[in-house]
């Protein structure tokens, strides 16, 4: 999706964190995160599990960034997150009455390397994750590199702006009341776990099929309409971070029952239904196994 460039965007909605100097042994944290990536990888909410909870160094300060319009957007993957940022926050202002969620808008902090976070340390091997207890959505920008070059991902900035969109759905989960009323300790097919993460994938859908619609606070629509290239690389993107996919890739065998996140066809289906439908065909709760 290519941002109107006249668009005008808040740069406040996103935040940057510097380097972490105090951070040394950089080599034995690629290797953790290596070994645990197939299970984290995926817009994780659950990558949790892989950060620890010391929180021991702190991290440079926030910085504001500069991206003023939609031109900047286009031009600056940083910039590209402000604009997927506002977009999806005025998306949620005007949605979440009907979902009966007291909206607020979540943080969002673009790092690199390593901070410390509300759930403890993450490092660029984490993935994309939201943290629910301090309601930020932490983004390594340097996951959408790997999401071609170790995924195979075709790439594009829908792919990217889904990440932002999904991480978003699970604040959004948050706020309603979903992520705690759920078990989020099994796995499988079927499970709390990846029911709460094809949901969000729909939820990220809905907001890609009324982007087009969405409009900065002079009435410009911060995106133009998304073409059929740039949703076929969102789910291409939705499908290479799929669990059996990624067990595939791995070498291992396929095991349903580990899956946290749902399979290739699932995420494409769930992320399809929002786009296609709108949130309220997100109810993967309610579907049966066979259904998700
Ligand atoms: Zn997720």
């Amino acid at each position: 999706m290519t941002f109107n460039p006249d668009s005008k965007l808040d740069s406040g909605k996103v935040s940057k964190r510097g380097r972490n100097a105090a951070i040394g042994g950089g080599s034995a944290i690629v290797v953790v995160g290596l070994v645990i990536l197939s299970q984290l990888v995926g817009f994780d909410l659950t990558g949790l599990a892989g950060l620890t909870g010391s929180d021991q160094s702190a991290s440079q300060p926030d910085q504001s960034l500069e991206c003023s319009t939609g031109a900047d957007a286009n031009s600056n993957v940083d910039c590209l997150i402000v604009g997927a940022a506002n977009s999806l926050d005025v998306y949620w202002v005007g949605e979440s009455p009907q979902l009966q969620v007291d909206y607020r808008t979540p943080s969002v902090i673009l790092f690199d390397g390593s901070t410390s976070t509300g759930c403890g340390q993450a490092s660029s091997a984490t993935g994309p994750f939201y943290c629910p207890p301090d309601k930020t959505i932490y983004i390594d920008t340097s996951f959408f590199d790997e999401l071609r070059t170790r995924f195979g991902a075709s790439g594009g900035t829908l792919s990217e702006m889904y990440v932002v969109a999904h991480e978003w759905g699970h604040h959004i989960q948050q706020l309603s009341g979903i992520l705690s009323n759920t078990d989020h300790s099994l796995t499988g097919p079927a499970s709390d776990s990846v029911r709460t993460e094809l949901q969000a994938d729909c939820l990220a859908g809905a907001w890609v099929g009324a982007a087009s619609t969405i409009e900065d606070e002079n009435g410009v629509t911060f995106l133009e309409p998304v073409t059929d290239a740039q949703i076929a690389d969102a789910l291409n993107a939705a499908s290479v971070i799929g669990d059996d996919r990624i067990q595939q890739q791995s070498g291992g065998g396929v095991d349903p029952e580990s899956w946290t996140h749902g399979s290739s066809e699932s995420r494409q289906k769930w992320f399809q239904a929002g786009l296609s439908l709108g949130t309220g065909a997100c109810d993967t709760f309610a579907v049966s196994a066979a259904q998700l």
